[in-house]
């Protein structure tokens, strides 16, 4: 499908064969830079806009728009061209305005304790599909500009790399997103962070730990039979050796699974090795996985356990929670259905688990 948002610039030059060579430009800037739709710039010819506009069809379409928190969190259900649903969810704070996108329409890693993984996979999404979820919420959230976007919706975002890796490219240079403020988030795919640490070195990378022990984390996160913990490490150093960035651990605390003591004293010694900051998050509750999430008071004492150890920690708020955003309840998908609950929408952290 033709998109507006396609990431190669050559896309939208073909269109404009014919054209002056500043219609180009005109085009690139009222799409990337003001965010507006061909029908909008009104400083092209009404026939050209016209036809951009029939050329050039948004990849998104409306199914339900949901706000809470006061207005300032919103989650969308978007259908894409054939009939996948996925979501997206927008949260103004203070002092930035987060997007929280998705990678992949439903996710095959199957993580347990995720609405996600227990709906299954449809399709990867194309590179355009994800940026048009963040233009989408950067319209709605006008005046105001989105200033950081995470990967953390439904989808494994390695498992779609060239997707992302273009995403990452034309957030950063196309609509002017800082690097540093793009945070992509992955279960564990070994193999794809090491090379992420090559093409996207200036990124932010967090890793959905979430168990720091194999025979746990082989029953929540299923990816960790393949890339068990000792092959998720060497990667993490991988990534500290080539970008020089601290990561950070995401880590959905479950009441009486893996918020105990040793829990925290293995998930120090994991993130004192390869320097990473501790996000926690209390799980949200999803129909599959009825545990529930560690009580507040559990939740400081596990912070408390880590920074015992001289591992930094945060308790993550989690936005959305009442509207199926909050991390761990984005499941929109799988059959093109629009599904009853869903997932994503913590700062940095989502649950797809993550
Ligand atoms: S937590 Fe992430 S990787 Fe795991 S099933 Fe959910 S969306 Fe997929």
């Amino acid at each position: 499908m033709p998109s507006a948002y396609d990431p190669d610039p050559a896309a939208l030059s073909a269109l404009l064969a014919g054209e002056p060579a500043y219609r180009v430009r005109q085009l690139d800037e009222g799409l990337w830079r003001q965010l507006r739709r061909p029908i909008e710039l009104t400083v092209l010819p009404k026939a050209l806009r016209d036809r951009l506009e029939a050329a050039l069809p948004p990849a998104l379409r409306v199914v339900t728009e949901s706000v809470c928190d006061a207005g300032r969190t919103t989650k969308w259900v978007f259908a894409l061209h054939d009939d996948a649903t996925i979501e997206t969810v927008a949260m103004a704070y203070r002092d930035r305005v987060t997007v929280c996108i998705s990678s992949q329409a439903g996710c095959a890693m199957g993580c347990t304790f995720c609405a996600t993984g227990q709906a299954g996979f449809r399709r990867h999404l194309a590179a355009a599909e994800l940026i048009e979820q963040v233009v989408a919420a950067a319209r709605s959230v006008e005046p105001r500009r989105v200033s950081n976007v995470v990967f953390m919706g439904m989808g494994e975002p390695l498992a779609n790399y060239d997707a992302t890796i273009a995403t990452l490219r034309a957030l950063n240079e196309r609509v002017g997103i800082s690097a540093r403020h793009l945070t992509v988030s992955t279960v564990g795919v070994a193999p794809a962070i090491e090379r992420l640490a090559i093409d996207a070195p200036t990124v932010t990378l967090a890793v959905s730990l979430h168990a720091a022990n194999d025979a746990l984390r082989d029953t929540l996160v299923p990816l960790n039979r393949t890339y068990p913990l000792e092959r998720l490490e060497t990667a993490c150093h991988q990534w500290n050796a080539s970008t020089g960035r601290r990561m950070s651990f995401e880590w959905a605390l479950i009441d009486g699974v893996n918020d105990r003591l040793r829990d925290a004293d293995e998930l120090a010694a994991i993130a004192r090795r390869v320097r990473a900051h501790v996000n926690l998050i209390p799980l949200n509750p999803t129909p599959g996985y009825p545990t529930r999430g560690t009580p507040r008071e559990g939740v400081e004492r596990f912070r408390d356990a880590l920074e015992s150890h001289g591992v930094n920690a945060t308790i993550r708020a989690t936005r959305g929670r009442e509207i199926d955003a909050a991390c761990g309840q984005l499941a929109a998908v799988a059959g093109g259905k629009v599904p009853r609950r869903s997932r994503v929408g913590v700062e940095v952290s989502p649950v797809r688990g993550r």
